[in-house]
């Protein structure tokens, strides 16, 4: 067990292994996935497997890229039987009319919330990557890019260090280097991050400064595994080497929007959230209505109206998306109610 600490095998997970279940499986992380074939990082080195036909559920593939699995071995090959219980997961809300959540990154540890100094940097936006990394499980890291570009890194830092409590926040350039070795140190041994932001923010830039030596080995081996395929199809979680920890980076995470409806919005907006629950009225709209403590603090400058819109705008998202869940969940009622009914006047012989 000791080479899978490497890869962030921790008691959280040796913890879910069933001795008499699990027997005679091997265990490994999912580190690369091309069409539902994934490469498993065991103790006996990169091993090869497809999934269970009985794990895949509705169609959608079980397991992402970070997951910790269970193989088995089968005439030669090796085939996933199980997938334990994940520590943290990033999901977004599903591009399509249907409101599954994708898992986008499995047992990741930090996320760097990238941003840079140029046109891109949005407090609002900023707030609403942060508010869904703590629903993940996953810690927030704010990355600032691009120091090069800015004549006030100091000033510009104290800001967003101001929307996101608790959160490191790092100016860094990419270009020149400064600073990213203080993201490095964020990881270590065993730990994995992952980069989330804008199109544009350097994310690339930062993976290649990060992964140094790495990334380079990494192309080589892509290069010889002859799938022929597009590394844009592929997922990849990347070991920095010596101790340094791992770095998850796929197509899905890059494409990244953000919504949020919950528990994160606490997290981000606390100082907001404490001052609407002192409101008189339970249900303040904070529109002008007596004893409205919202409206006091922006009155006395305690709170800065484009933070308030923030908060305003998020809560409505998440009503909306709490909404189109409760919808879905009622459809899928009504369907297995439909199915009961067929099937009981099937059983009594009615048509
Ligand atoms: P991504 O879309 O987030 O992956 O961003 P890229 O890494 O592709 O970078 C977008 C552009 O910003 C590229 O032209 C980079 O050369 C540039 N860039 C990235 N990091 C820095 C930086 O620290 N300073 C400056 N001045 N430009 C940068
Ligand atoms: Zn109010």
């Amino acid at each position: 067990m000791e080479t899978l600490a490497r890869w962030g095998w921790i008691p959280f997970f040796e913890s879910q292994l069933d001795p008499r279940q699990d027997q005679g499986l091997i265990v490994g992380r999912a580190v690369h996935e091309l069409r539902g074939v994934f490469d498993v990082q065991s103790a006996e080195g990169l091993l090869r497997a497809g999934v269970a036909g009985r794990l895949h559920q509705g169609g959608a593939v079980p397991v992402v890229a970070g997951d910790w699995v269970c193989l088995q071995r089968k005439e030669g090959r090796f085939v996933i039987q199980r997938v334990l219980e994940r520590r943290t997961q990033l999901v977004r809300q599903a591009a399509s009319r249907r409101t599954e959540a994708q898992v986008l990154a499995s047992n990741v540890d930090v996320i760097f919330v990238v941003t840079s100094f140029q046109q891109d940097l949005s407090l609002r936006r900023v707030e609403r990557y942060v508010a869904q990394v703590w629903e993940s499980g996953a810690s927030p890291v704010v990355v600032l890019n691009k120091a090069d570009l800015s004549r006030d890194v100091e000033g510009v830092t104290r800001k967003v260090e101001a929307v996101a409590p608790g959160v490191p926040v790092f100016a860094v350039s990419a270009m020149d280097g400064s600073g990213v070795e203080a993201l490095a140190a964020q990881l270590g041994q065993g730990r994995t991050g992952a980069l989330v932001g804008s199109s544009g923010v350097g994310k690339s830039s930062l993976l290649n400064r990060l992964m140094g030596r790495a990334l380079q080995e990494v192309r080589v081996l892509r290069d010889s595994d002859q799938t022929g395929q597009h590394t844009t199809t592929s997922r990849h979680l990347f070991d920095l080497g010596e101790g340094r920890g791992m770095l998850l980076d796929t197509p899905g995470l890059r494409e990244f929007q953000v919504w949020t409806d919950g528990p994160g919005l606490e997290h981000v907006f606390g100082e907001v959230q404490e001052l609407a629950e002192g409101c008189k009225f339970r249900n303040c709209t904070h529109s002008g209505e007596p004893g409205c403590q919202v409206q006091a603090a922006l009155d006395e400058g305690r709170l800065d109206e484009g933070r308030l819109g923030g908060w305003r705008q998020l809560q409505r998202e998440a009503a909306y998306h709490q909404g189109r869940r409760d919808e879905a969940g009622k459809r899928a009622e009504a369907k297995r109610f439909t199915k009961q009914v067929r099937q009981h006047l099937k059983v009594k012989g009615v048509r």
